[in-house]
């Protein structure tokens, strides 16, 4: 099914009744979704399989697939350093597997974007830690590559000039962008607008979320419902269009619950207003 231009879409985390997931999406006025990733079972080619009629009766369609590893944690800055994505060694194999795994779940439901927080790239390129990282990273994007799929880094963990050095080190046609304003703020990393500006040409998806700066070192910023943060939503949808996006606008509320559901309700509703001005006038 083709999207409208900057379609709005949703993050779907798929708990372990993914018909309820996906009737969330349907809740919030939303056809299209990006998808966490399910728990173990669900990745079996079988289950997917089951999973993408379900998708489809549901009339949704899904953007993009997430990696997400067992044992990370974003309590603060310390602790996402030392557990999220690639970038810790102990679990880096162990994770390169499972993210193949689940690169096979989305080729089973047709989906071409793979997306995964790398976790803190070090801003120090010459050292080994970084190339070992390069090479971690550059070898999941090549298995991405035979399934036909795009690898897309989440933002915010470093700043848009580390992310723009890391992905012209990755040196594949097929490593993308899924950018998020939000983290850039929530992890002190800089401006998001001129960040955006830096990876435009790369950027596949995008979550549109807000949030305001952190105020104690290693410490989070915190997340807010979207259009009360820094961001600047109308800026940063009229930022896209300006680069020529016209991919999904993904909105992300890191929050569980009925709040959950009205906060994305009203960033919907946000967001149609904006684009109706950005896409009016282009
Ligand atoms: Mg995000």
């Amino acid at each position: 099914m083709a999207l409208e231009p900057m379609a709005i879409g949703v993050m779907l985390g798929v708990g372990e009744s993914p018909e309820e997931s996906l009737q969330k999406v349907l809740d919030v006025g939303v056809r299209c979704a990006q998808m966490g990733r399910p728990p173990d079972a669900w990745l079996k080619p079988a289950k997917a399989a089951e999973l993408k009629k379900m998708i489809k009766k549901a009339g949704i369609t899904i953007t993009t697939v997430f990696c997400g590893f067992d044992g990370e944690r974003y309590d603060d800055i310390p602790t996402v350093q030392q557990t999220v994505g690639f970038v810790p060694k102990a679990t880096r194999a162990a994770r390169l597997k499972k993210a193949r795994q689940i690169a096979d779940f989305a080729k089973v439901l047709g989906v071409k974007n793979v997306a995964a927080h790398v976790g803190f790239v070090p801003e120090d390129h010459t050292t080994r830690e970084y190339k070992e990282i390069v090479r971690a990273v550059g070898s999941f994007a090549d298995y991405l590559k035979k399934n036909g799929q795009n690898l897309c880094l989440e933002t915010g963990q470093e700043t848009g000039e580390c992310l723009l050095r890391f992905i012209q080190d990755l040196k594949r046609s097929n490593v993308k962008v899924n950018f998020d304003p939000a983290n850039m703020i929530l992890y002190g990393s800089g401006e998001p607008i001129p960040a955006l500006k830096l990876v435009g040409k790369y950027v596949a998806g995008v979550h549109c979320k807000d949030g305001t700066w952190p105020t104690e070192k290693d410490k989070l910023g915190t997340e807010v419902p979207l259009g009360k943060g820094k961001v600047n939503i109308p800026r940063f949808v009229q930022t896209l269009a300006d680069l020529g996006y016209r991919g999904p606008l993904t909105i992300e509320r890191e929050i569980t619950g009925d709040q959950q559901r009205k906060d994305i309700v009203k960033a919907r509703k946000l967001l149609e207003r904006v684009r109706a001005k950005v896409l009016g006038k282009a």
